[in-house]
């Protein structure tokens, strides 16, 4: 039988429970969530011989995910990824925002949705177990306009597929971009680096960055570059192809979708567990970032210290500094209406 169990953590953060949920499906996959950031901490899923095992980067320890600068697993909004130099203009007036990144913006701030303690409650799904979370984020907030309201729905369906449901609704015209920021590793979380795992992005284009991550403004073909997963490719195979100084993919694909709709967005394969993720999405743009930042100085779950490339992000969204490029799909919700995402992560092996 599917349940979800809550567990209290005993630990105030600005006088709110930090607590734990626990959704176990009916085939026995189970998602950890943490009310602090709306983080998905764990993702237990079967291998081809039926072997569950753990396929999120993170921490053992509340501590680990009360810092925890690389964004394991939490939801990044108000906007995902980089604001190039924390500004943007909307509706005639400049509005600047927190600096986090550099000279930019980066996951909605200083503290942002992943560094916040959202209220939750279990929802009753007939597919599946979820947990529904909440969060108020007050005008001003890092800067941004509007008291906006959103909500995170983690379901684990019955039919072995995460599904995150998204909405926000503004009192003022304000940017929204949300997305989660789960590293995986289809291998299992204790595993070396995900070079070997076989990615397929259902993606024609993408938009290009310069050396500082700053997004061009172009939207580009990939074929003929290394960016080009429209064929089941290995991470590692063109990654040195890479600039350097990106030290490896993050970089915002163009989904082949139509906006709003959800289509197939990205399938990856590890053949050493069989493990098989698909990602559907409505999102029009995927950001795939194979962890490059990590330097093997953050001592992870089962004491292990996370270096480059031991994982992969696959965060669905709007592309990246939309606010500054009108040639990007808008990422501004106005009053009276509601955003929505919905995105699925669905398990199978081979
Ligand atoms: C971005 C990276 C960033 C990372 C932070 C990703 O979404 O694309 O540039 O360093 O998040 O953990």
């Amino acid at each position: 039988m599917s349940h979800v169990q809550k567990i209290g953590l005993n630990l105030m953060e600005n006088g709110q429970p930090i607590d734990l949920y626990v959704l176990t499906s009916k085939n026995g996959l189970s998602a950890k969530i943490l009310t602090y950031g709306a983080t998905l901490v764990e993702l237990q899923v079967p291998d081809r011989f039926g072997e569950f095992n753990d396929i999120l980067l993170g921490f053992d320890t509340l501590d680990g995910f009360l810092t925890n600068d690389p964004y394991f697993g939490v939801i990044v909004g108000r906007v995902a990824n980089r604001i190039a130099r924390g500004k943007f203009t909307l509706d005639g007036k400049e509005y600047r925002l927190s600096i986090n990144d550099g000279p930019n913006h980066l996951h909605g701030g200083l503290k942002g949705f992943s560094k916040v303690v959202w209220r939750a409650e279990p929802i009753p799904e007939k597919d599946g177990v979820g947990v529904g979370l909440s969060y108020f984020s007050a005008d001003g907030e890092e800067g941004y306009p509007g008291g906006l309201s959103v909500r995170v729905v983690y379901v684990l369906t019955d039919d072995n597929e995460l599904r995150i449901d998204y909405a926000a609704k503004t009192d003022k015209p304000t940017p929204v971009n949300l997305s989660n920021h789960a590293y995986f590793n289809l291998a299992g979380a204790e595993n070396a680096d995900i070079l070997d795992h076989e990615l397929l992005l259902v993606a024609d284009r993408f938009t290009p960055v310069d050396d500082a991550l700053n997004l061009t403004g172009e939207i580009m073909p990939v074929e003929g570059t290394p960016l080009d997963f429209r064929t089941p490719t290995a991470i590692g195979s063109r990654i040195l192809q890479i600039p350097s100084s990106l030290g490896g993919y993050d970089h915002n694909f163009v989904l082949n979708n139509d906006c709003g709709k959800l289509a197939m967005a990205a399938r990856v394969y590890d053949s050493s567990t069989g493990r098989v993720m698909e990602i559907l999405s409505t999102e029009p743009g995927v950001q795939f970032y194979s962890s490059n930042f990590l330097d093997g100085s953050i001592k992870g779950k089962k004491g292990i210290f996370y270096r480059k490339h031991h994982g992969f992000c696959l965060e669905t969204q709007h592309f990246p500094d939309s606010v500054n490029h009108t040639n990007f799909p808008s990422t501004i919700l106005r009053p009276g209406k509601t955003y929505a995402q919905t995105t699925i992560h669905r398990f199978s092996v081979k």
